[in-house]
């Protein structure tokens, strides 16, 4: 299954300190990860890394000029500028991913995560880490609950992508991004009983992540940043496993504000109206 990150702070950080330096960073867990579950051995189709971008051109703080995402359908190993460009950008919000495509979903850029869009008036980076169980029959019911141009827009014909439009159209329609999140989850459960959902979401401000039948823990810095990831980044004391089943909201805290993490339990059968 694929490996993904995010990360919020108050202080800016290099892309390479969180998806390449570490000893087990997003790079070693693309050619050696260690809790793949099963589901497969390398994650070695591709990767994303989507990222807000320090206001320091005056770009407006509301649109797409904040965001920026680099997706490459290769492994992550062997795209040397990414590795170089990596060390030289800086921010305070991330979310990154390298791929494993599930058997029978296409390998392209497209289905690559981070997924973005604009939702409620903010711009959205979702990843997706895990399956849905007979995919495509067993989701018709909850596609066909979009509108149409959600449909004909989404970006690749795989899993991750419908979850994605999934969880885009809820906040547009209002939702608070956890229960959107917690809702696409509770749905697609019960469409497809014994899928692996860890979604990934950001804004920039706040995170929003599930445990579903995959790994995922967090940690927090003394300078009120928070990073979750599907391995640890390294072997530090501070990273705690978020159990099964979960829900994990965050938001970054100063030097003298811890973050906000909460996790709580995600309730599979409670029912979530669609939108
Ligand atoms: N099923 C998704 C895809 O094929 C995610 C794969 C994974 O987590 N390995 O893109």
């Amino acid at each position: 299954m694929c490996r993904h990150l995010a990360h919020l702070g108050p202080t800016p950080v290099t892309l390479a300190s969180l998806v390449t330096e570490p000893p087990h960073s997003l790079l070693v867990q693309s050619y050696a990860p260690a809790d793949m579950r099963g589901g497969g051995t390398v994650n070695a189709d591709g990767f994303g890394v989507g990222w807000y971008v320090r206001d320091l051109l005056g770009y407006g703080t509301e649109d797409r000029a904040r965001t920026a995402l680099y997706r490459r359908d290769d492994p992550m190993w062997t795209d040397a500028s990414f590795l170089d460009v990596a060390r030289a950008v800086e921010t305070t919000a991330l979310v990154a991913a390298v791929r494993s495509a599930t058997v029978g979903m296409p390998v392209s850029t497209a289905a690559c995560a981070p997924f973005r869009g604009e939702a409620g008036g903010a711009t959205w980076l979702f990843s997706h880490n895990g399956v849905v169980r007979g995919w495509p029959h067993s989701m018709a019911e909850l596609a066909a609950t979009l509108p149409a141009v959600d449909l004909l827009t989404t970006e690749a014909a795989t899993d991750s992508a419908l979850l994605w439009a999934l969880v885009r159209a809820r906040i547009s329609a209002g939702k608070d991004p956890a229960d959107a999140v917690a809702g696409v989850v509770a749905d697609a459960l019960a469409a497809a009983p014994g899928s692996r959902l860890n979604l990934l979401l950001s804004d920039g401000a706040q995170l929003v992540a599930t445990a579903v039948d995959h790994a995922l823990s967090y940690r927090t810095h003394p300078d009120g940043g928070v990073t979750i990831a599907s391995e640890p980044l390294d072997d530090d004391g501070a990273w705690v496993p978020v159990p099964d089943g979960s829900l994990l909201v965050a938001r970054p805290g100063s030097a003298h504000d811890p973050p906000a993490v909460t996790v709580t339990a995600l309730s599979p059968h409670a029912p979530f109206p669609t939108p």
